[in-house]
């Protein structure tokens, strides 16, 4: 008994092992190792597994499709180009020794602030706006109570709320994708605790209006108001001078759209002082690491380059919408980075031959009310002309394809 158990835990299965770790008693697998002696081998593990809470055994597993993405990134509305050379010179003067220190936020945090126009006290810098979204349905959000959701509308916020015990009400947009507005707010109870509203709305790319969003925190004094302004530069509307004014709202900012920082994971959270003191007490103080930190003065001050690309890409918005209307395809006004089009049935094989012509798109047919519809991010005039001809290429294959006699152009 003892040998067999011993047996398979030598069996590798052809992978290779770090000499290191075997040593310490450890296998690929994270099992104990069999050699060196480092455990008795008549010490024998069960295979049974500790189990995680039923909420997050209940989680549906979420793998964003971020493998091979070299070529014409449209597909995650990031900034299609660079960050600010400004905070390529920071990044450069990196010392080894500078990595040596824990990060620390609050002088960032009291920068971020005054370029704002708020106090220190009313910003919590975040390891992006997913961080911040994850740190506040937990501080919130316990068994019993709801969360608001137009839908369709940003993945994160479903997945971080099915971990707490709270119930996610979904408010379901019509064919236009407006935002719900009046079906939101009939939704409304006094088990309501958070209303997450992006704005602009991600995938369709549609806003609710400063009056919507005041009304909405009215109605619903015992929850908290998430207005996630992460594509807020596309858009130049804010709530963020409501900050203080209407209690329960909360602001979410990210640094991964138009300032091209997606990759050193920068957001935050603002807010009036007394809602941000709970948020700090989940919030780890070291979650913002020390590069991001660094890079981020640089990209607030640089609002020169900021500028330059947000009308870049709100002019080739412009050029791709007429484009996509005289290809006859289906569009959603946006007013952020990304237009949502109507492909139909063939959605998967669009996104296929798009990629296959260079260009990477999002299919969000898995989105409430989305069956057959892809997100394509705008980026520069430039990549938006090649992005035009690949377009037309897979639509015009597209309907080559659909003809009633397959094969015979007409
Ligand atoms: N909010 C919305 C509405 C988004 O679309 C995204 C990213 N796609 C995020 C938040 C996440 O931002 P971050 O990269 O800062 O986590």
């Amino acid at each position: 008994m003892a040998e067999q158990a011993s047996k398979k835990l030598a069996s590798t299965g052809g992978r290779t092992v770090n000499p290191g770790l075997v040593g310490q008693g450890f296998s690929p697998d994270n099992k104990p190792a069999q050699s060196a002696g480092a455990l008795a081998p008549e010490v024998c593990f069960s295979q049974a597994y500790p189990t995680p809470r039923a909420r997050v055994q209940a989680m549906k597993e979420y793998h964003p499709p971020l493998g091979s993405r070299d070529a014409m990134r449209l597909d995650f509305n990031e900034n299609t180009l660079a960050c600010s050379p400004k905070v390529r010179e920071v990044l450069a003067r990196i010392s080894a020794g500078d990595l040596t220190r824990y990060p620390e936020r609050q002088p960032v945090e009291a920068i971020v602030a005054a370029h704002l126009g708020l106090a220190a006290e009313q910003v919590a810098l975040t390891n992006g706006v997913d961080e911040a979204i994850h740190v506040l349905f937990e501080s919130f959000l316990e068994a019993g109570d709801e969360l608001l959701l137009p839908v369709p509308t940003y993945t994160m916020y479903e997945v971080y709320a099915s971990a707490t015990d709270a119930r996610v009400v979904p408010v379901q947009a019509a064919d236009d994708l407006h935002f719900p507005y009046e079906r939101l707010l009939a939704s409304i109870t006094q088990r309501t605790k958070i209303i997450a509203i992006a704005n602009p709305n991600s995938p369709s790319g549609s806003v609710a209006t400063r009056e919507q969003l005041v009304e909405i925190a009215r109605r619903a004094p015992q929850a908290v108001l998430l207005v996630d302004e992460a594509y807020f530069h596309f858009y130049g509307e804010s709530v963020i001078d409501l900050i203080g004014t209407v209690p329960n709202l909360i602001l979410a900012r990210t640094f991964s759209k138009a300032y091209g920082l997606a990759g050193l994971r920068l957001g935050l959270l603002a807010g009036q002082v007394e809602l941000m003191r709970w948020v700090r007490r989940v919030l780890s103080p070291y979650s913002v690491n020390s590069l991001a930190l660094a890079c981020l003065p640089p990209a607030l001050e640089d609002t020169a380059y900021l500028d330059w690309y947000v009308r870049e890409v709100l002019e080739a918005r412009k050029e791709f919408e007429a484009a996509l209307d005289k290809a006859g395809v289906r569009r959603w006004p946006s007013r952020a980075n990304f237009i949502l089009v109507e492909i139909g049935s063939q959605h998967a094989e669009f996104v296929r031959l798009m990629r296959a012509a260079g260009v990477l798109v999002r299919d969000r047919s898995s989105d409430p009310g989305c069956d057959g519809r892809v997100r394509i991010t705008i980026g520069t005039r430039e990549q938006m002309r090649q992005a035009v001809v690949a377009l037309n290429e897979s639509i015009a294959a597209l309907r080559f394809a659909l003809k009633p006699e397959k094969g015979k152009a007409q």
